[in-house]
């Protein structure tokens, strides 16, 4: 029987296993925390499919176009065709495993309007999407669970990978608890650890996802790509832990953006981009509210109270719970902030990577988004290639030979290399360093950017990573946080010479110094690192393109 480690359990990871296990293989889902506290749970706006009895005209055909549009042409088109096909199909089966999408009076599915898109085609489960969908997946892996097909760990951190010549055997795990490194073999691994928001300190999600494990798999020799792609939401609202979102689906209900002008109210995006202007793409949206002269506001109070308790419950109690503001009478303060990644781990169309047997899927690896990803396609995607990489998985013939004692010397090695610094006891800032890098990152690659910003950028990171080098051990924080600081911040370096290389503006990745989208780079950024060197390369045959 074929072994899968899935590390990362949410939408993603939940997805991967319950095809693997499906398909008759052993899975071992791990992860730091339960599926419940991973950020899929904050997906609140929708996810899209063409279902019948939709918009007239809308077809699959559209949404794939919408996606290579909003994209501006960067997603592989094979994989945008196979993730537009397989929606509705996806739909179909999370309500068959207990996903309860809104209806109208009539017991139709309710859709509703999301950015960059031709026709109304995001279905949404009131205000919970995301939580829904985990809900009905862990269901689903749970009932693999009791037939001994998946096994579920907590307290688990994915430390590296266990490779050799090219082919991956397994991972090397830190157990939170036993405070211990560990290897564990199989046949496949697959990466699912999410977005890399604590790279960029408050944002929109969870600071679980703070990129360490693409950080770390980069550091293996496993290429990235589209790093620069970042994406930032055009509407969050500031509180003192984080950018608490103000989904699009309030622009979807026809909320309007405005800034004031002695007293007056300028609707700029409709002035600018016509009726369906507050319904633009979210770089462009993000990009006219930090270009606008003065604070912007979304307007929805119009819609009046019934609709608003109906349709968008969660927005009112998040203003009026953050911000004391009742959006049924007064118009919300709203500012960008940083909110999902288009770039990650560089995958081929089956989601594995240039690895043998090292899969990576859901918002960690960089596929479909190209470099703008549309509201509700991240949802979908996490659970497309979820399944395209357990299906690869269980195609692939071979079966990997070694076991674990084949790393027990890495093991010991990593162990007590580990345990050494652990034994420290000299006051090293790490979390003033991340501190230090968020603002770094927000600085430098913030919505519009330029060769000097990203230049002091790549100055500051190289210092902290110097820092960071001569190891040393805060006891006040956990493990992880120590251990994973080198990883986090060579994924920062390599997202600011991503950034850097792409002298162009196209879609998330603007730069003051190079306005205009250039054909030139109408292809994938790949970058990769071999024994401290980066190499940035813009090939526009290679293969992660298809
Ligand atoms: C506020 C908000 C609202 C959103 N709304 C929508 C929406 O309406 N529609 C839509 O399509 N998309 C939406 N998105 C995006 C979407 O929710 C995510 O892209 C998607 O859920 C990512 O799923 P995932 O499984 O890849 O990652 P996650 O759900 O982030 O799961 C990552 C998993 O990896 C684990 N992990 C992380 N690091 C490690 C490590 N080092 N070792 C081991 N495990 C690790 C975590 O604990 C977690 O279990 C939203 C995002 C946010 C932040």
């Amino acid at each position: 029987m074929k072994k899968v480690i899935v590390i990362g359990s949410g939408i993603a990871g939940l997805a991967c296993s319950a095809t693997c296990a499906k398909k008759g293989m052993q899975v071992l889902l791990l992860s730091p925390a339960p599926s419940e506290r991973s950020q899929s749970v904050m997906a609140s706006g929708g996810i899209n499919a063409v279902l019948p009895g939709g918009e007239p005209g809308d077809n699959v055909e559209s949404h794939i176009e919408d996606t290579l549009r909003g994209g501006r042409y960067l997603s592989g088109k094979r994989a945008v065709t196979g993730l537009c096909q397989s929606a509705g199909q996806i739909l179909q089966d999370l309500e068959r495993i207990g996903t309860v999408f809104s209806v109208d009076a009539a017991g139709a599915p309710k859709r509703r309007a999301f950015g960059g898109q031709s026709h109304k085609r995001t279905f949404y489960c009131g205000a919970s999407t995301g939580k829904q969908i985990v809900t009905a997946l862990i269901m689903e892996a749970r009932k693999y669970e009791s037939r001994g097909l998946i096994e579920r760990r907590l307290w688990c951190h994915f430390y590296k990978a266990l490779l050799r010549e090219g082919v991956c055997y397994g991972a090397m795990i830190f157990d939170e608890k036993k405070k211990q490194l560990e290897t564990v073999t199989a046949d496949a691994l697959v990466i699912a650890t999410g977005g890399q928001n604590s790279l960029f300190g408050k944002t929109t999600g969870s600071n679980m996802c703070d990129g360490y494990a693409v950080g770390r798999l980069f550091m293996q020799g496993v290429a990235l790509k589209n790093l620069e792609f970042i994406q930032y939401h055009p509407t969050t609202i500031e509180t003192a832990q984080k950018k608490m979102l103000i989904s699009e689906a309030v622009r979807g209900e026809g909320g309007r953006l405005f800034y004031e002008t002695n007293g007056r109210r300028v609707y700029f995006m409709e002035e600018k981009y016509g009726p369906r202007g507050n319904l633009m793409t979210r770089d462009v949206i993000s990009r006219e509210i930090f270009l606008a002269p003065g604070p912007v506001y979304l307007d929805i109070s119009f819609l009046g109270k019934k609709a608003i308790d109906e349709k968008l419950p969660e927005v009112k109690e998040v203003c009026a719970k953050y911000r004391g503001i009742d959006i049924c009478r007064e118009p919300i303060p709203v500012v960008p902030s940083v909110h999902f990644f288009m770039g990650g781990i560089a995958v081929h169309n089956n989601h594995e990577t240039d690895m043998k047997g090292l899969f990576a899927v859901g918002e960690c690896a960089s596929m479909y988004h190209g470099a703008n990803r549309l509201g509700g396609n991240s949802l979908l995607a996490a659970i497309h290639s979820g399944r395209t990489a357990a299906n690869a998985i269980a195609d692939e013939a071979a079966e990997r030979v070694m076991r674990e004692e084949d790393f027990s010397s890495e093991l010991a090695g990593e162990q007590a290399r580990l345990e050494m610094s652990m034994a420290s006891k000299s006051p090293f800032p790490v979390m003033y360093i991340r501190d230090m890098l968020a603002e770094t990152m927000q600085r430098s690659l913030g919505i519009i950017r330029d060769e000097a910003g990203i230049s002091a950028g790549l100055e500051d990171v190289d210092y902290y990573l110097s820092v960071a080098n001569r190891i040393s051990y805060d006891g006040s924080v956990s493990a992880y946080h120590n251990f994973s600081l080198t990883g986090i911040l060579t994924l920062a370096k390599a997202a600011l010479l991503s950034a850097k290389a792409r002298k162009e503006s196209r879609g998330a990745h603007c730069r003051s110094d190079y306005p205009e989208e250039d054909e030139n780079y109408a292809c994938a950024t790949i970058v990769s690192y071999d024994g401290g060197s980066y190499t940035v390369s813009f090939d526009k045959e290679h293969a992660y393109e298809s």
